[in-house]
């Protein structure tokens, strides 16, 4: 049976040398063409669920002269011969001195193969050997899978966003990945009532949104259960009817103790709800089964959610997700295995809903970037110090910084601020912040919210990324981005609120003229 709902992705962007077949380096002989073990099995996988190809690749021979462009079409050819047929070919024929906007790991190769599919880069996943490839895919907007040979560097293995075995193993990915977000059965008629739950933070809620907004598309009326630091971003999601906040401490990082009255008058207050079904969402490390236990106490007699541990009677869809899959898919997929789909025309991105509430301060006038230094997890914020050069850096290449943060951060966004930008930091709310940084042509902000909302802005994000969760999880989803700091430090994956290494390496070791470089790769010109 197809499955419901939009696909997740139109194209699949292929590099060539190493990735489809052997890198002989600089051939313009098709005698010397040999495909990769399995590729021509896996592109047909592609092609056969509706998938269009691309190949996107760098040929700085053409530029050194070291074989024609003729050598290099006999080449194709030969590929194709083997491979069977791309429905478009991408080539930067440049090498590194000309500085033109398509050699990866700038992203013009993955504009042009978009526009020539017919689509948006932000629909497209990237599959490359190297750094490069997963550079050029995440500034365009694209998912990025690297599948490494021997020579890929373990750095450009830690960085990249998704890692596959081979090309086989990607395309098993790709087409998990898709079918995971949309149902295999659909839903006859609507839902009634649904409580959806996202406890956590802004950026939790904001990379909720599009399972919630799956939910709306199959439901009555949809009561969105949230905590206290995710209210304010619960108000900006499309599809959400009702919200109700609550704190549990089972899923805070600096809870209250449990008080046995105030879970009486939650659960009350859910059943008061009268919820035909709830959909709890969760990060991957925590657990959906304490709420659904009061869920199950306030009578709700249907309970999806995601949970490794068994869930005995507590749920009616358990879901697994594995480890690396985007926040916002993951989301997705829970809906799905609930049965709701995201409707055609719906795409799977964040989104905020149309109609803001007006905003506290008017959006600045003319061109400026956006530095936003705080981090719900101090472990996430890059140094006040690095932020203050960070700043300096952009203003002494011309562009105007404004430094945004929130009513606590006042003393730290003056700090940075005062290196050659304009302090806005405890001006606005979120509502408020979502105005700026929809007028802002990059936002240079740690793993925190504002990077979500950036995101759901479409506003590109030079994302300075601390280890300690995994970036192909976490990273600003489907918006140009730059990764930058150590991804391999030794706080990687280790969830750390407080950076367990001394000095904060991951995030204190950015060099702001890489930070110049990544804005100009984002916004050219
Ligand atoms: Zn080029």
């Amino acid at each position: 049976m197809k499955p419901s709902g939009p696909a997740l992705y139109d194209a699949v962007l292929l590099d060539r040398d190493g990735t489809l077949v052997e890198d002989v380096p600089y051939n313009g002989d098709p005698e010397k063409v040999r495909p990769l073990p399995g590729a021509r099995e896996a592109l047909d996988r592609l092609r056969a669920a509706g998938l269009r190809l691309a190949v996107v690749t760098n040929q700085s021979g053409l530029a050194r002269g070291y074989f024609t462009e003729r050598d290099m079409h006999a080449v194709h050819a030969r590929i194709e011969e083997l491979l069977g047929p791309f429905d478009h070919w991408a080539i930067c024929p440049h090498d590194d001195t000309d500085g033109c906007a398509c050699r990866k790991p700038a992203p013009g190769l993955v504009h042009e193969a978009a526009g020539a599919l017919g689509t948006a880069p932000r629909r497209c996943v990237l599959v490359g050997d190297i750094g490069r490839d997963m550079a050029a895919a995440l500034a365009a907007g694209a998912t990025g899978i690297l599948v490494p040979t021997p020579v890929t560097r373990p750095e450009e293995v830690a960085e990249a966003p998704a890692v596959a075995r081979d090309l086989p193993g990607a395309v098993d990915e790709i087409l998990r990945r898709d079918r995971a977000v949309r149902p295999v059965v659909p839903r006859t008629g609507r839902a009634g009532t649904v409580l959806v739950a996202r406890s956590d933070s802004a950026g939790d809620v904001l990379v909720t949104g599009p399972g919630i907004r799956a939910v709306a598309a199959g439901a009555e009326r949809v009561v969105l259960l949230c905590g206290p630091r995710g209210r304010a971003a619960a108000e900006l999601l499309p599809g959400v009817d009702e919200i109700i906040e609550w704190p549990l401490p089972w899923i805070d990082g600096s809870p209250e103790p449990v008080d046995p009255d105030d879970m009486r008058r939650l659960t009350a207050r859910l059943a008061a709800v009268g919820a035909d079904e709830a959909v709890v969402f969760t990060s991957f490390h925590q657990s959906p089964l304490p709420l659904a236990l009061l869920l199950r106490m306030a009578g709700v007699p249907r309970i999806s959610a995601i949970s490794d541990d068994y869930p005995g009677s507590l749920l009616d869809v358990r879901h697994r997700v594995p480890v690396g899959v985007p926040e916002p898919e993951r989301a997705l997929s829970l809906a799905a295995a609930a049965g709701f789909a995201l409707p055609a025309g719906d795409e799977p991105v964040l989104r905020l809903r149309a109609d803001l509430p007006a905003p506290a301060v008017d959006r600045p006038a003319g061109d400026y970037l956006v530095v936003h230094p705080g981090a719900s997890v101090p472990a996430r914020a890059c140094p006040p110090e690095r932020c203050a050069e960070i700043v300096a850096a952009l203003a002494a290449d011309g562009h105007r910084v404004l430094v945004t943060g929130g009513p606590g951060e006042r003393e730290l966004t003056a700090r940075v601020a005062a290196a050659g930008g304009t302090d806005l930091g405890g001006t606005t709310d979120l509502a408020g912040l979502a105005r700026i940084l929809a007028g802002a042509r990059c936002l240079v902000v740690g793993n925190t919210g504002p990077a979500h909302l950036a995101a759901a802005l479409g506003t590109p994000v030079v994302s300075l990324f601390a280890p300690t969760v995994p970036f192909g999880q976490w990273a600003p989803y489907r918006v140009p981005t730059v990764r930058l700091g150590d991804a391999g430090a030794a706080c990687r994956d280790t969830r750390a609120a407080r950076c367990p290494v001394a000095g904060h390496p991951c995030l204190s070791g950015v060099d702001p003229a890489r930070v110049v470089a990544a804005v100009r790769r984002l916004v050219p010109g």
